[in-house]
């Protein structure tokens, strides 16, 4: 069975379309090491995720970049969600950019399941081992190498505008692709433009090609 890890069931909901039911929430709060990218952030918690669980885990890692400010809050997107709030992201964007407040929705897909990969377009994290140090992890006991890490990537490109919508979570109400924001799109819609949808669309095509 494979686990999808996250605490946020919104994620949950869209990897369903892709996954179906054979997918599982692992609510395990991984983690979250220091980069500017979000794939060492995501590799570093599907080992750790691995290893809590001993079954194959995905872990789903996002970041909202904002243009005008340089890619913040990028990896610290939930902790400024958390701390200053995604209305204040709004009205510091609103405030300080000009009237195009381009910005990127990524996010990063990891999967682990103590393996080796076959070759791929999609890269493979092998590098943990300042993580690994730092956190007294153990690392492969048969070659000391760290864990393999498969690494799917998905970005969507819009801007920052005033909240409208309901549905969704996180930043989907300020951010806004093609004339609508993803809070006004239901699952389905926003699965089909959106970040996770094309992250989860790669993953579910190399899994199955996996499973076979
Ligand atoms: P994380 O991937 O759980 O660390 O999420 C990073 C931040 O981005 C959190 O504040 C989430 O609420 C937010 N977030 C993640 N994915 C999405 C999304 O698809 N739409 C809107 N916000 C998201």
């Amino acid at each position: 069975m494979l686990r999808y890890v996250t605490t946020n069931d919104g994620k949950v909901r869209e990897a369903r379309e892709y996954l179906g039911d054979g997918v599982e929430q692992l609510d395990f709060d991984y983690t979250e090491v220091q980069a500017d990218d979000l794939g060492p952030i995501a590799a570093h918690g599907a080992r750790e995720a691995y290893r809590h669980a001993g079954e194959p885990v995905l872990v789903d890692d996002a970041g909202l970049f904002i243009d005008g400010f340089d890619g913040f809050p990028g990896p610290y997107s939930a902790f400024v969600e958390d701390t200053l709030g995604v209305g204040a992201v709004q009205r510091l964007a609103a405030r300080e950019l000009d009237d195009e407040r381009r910005a990127a929705f990524d996010c990063t897909l990891a999967y682990c399941d103590g393996d080796e990969f076959d070759a791929t377009p999609d890269p493979v994290d092998r590098d943990d081992r300042v993580a690994a140090a730092a956190t007294g992890a153990e690392r492969d006991e048969q070659e000391g190498r760290a864990l393999p890490v498969k690494l799917f990537t998905g970005t969507v490109r819009g801007r920052i505008v005033e909240p409208r919508g309901d549905g969704g979570f996180g930043y989907d109400p300020i951010f806004e692709h093609d004339g609508r924001t993803f809070a006004e799109m239901n699952a389905e819609e926003k699965n089909a433009v959106s970040h996770r949808g094309r992250a989860l669309e790669k993953f579910a095509e190399w899994f199955q090609e996996r499973s076979d």
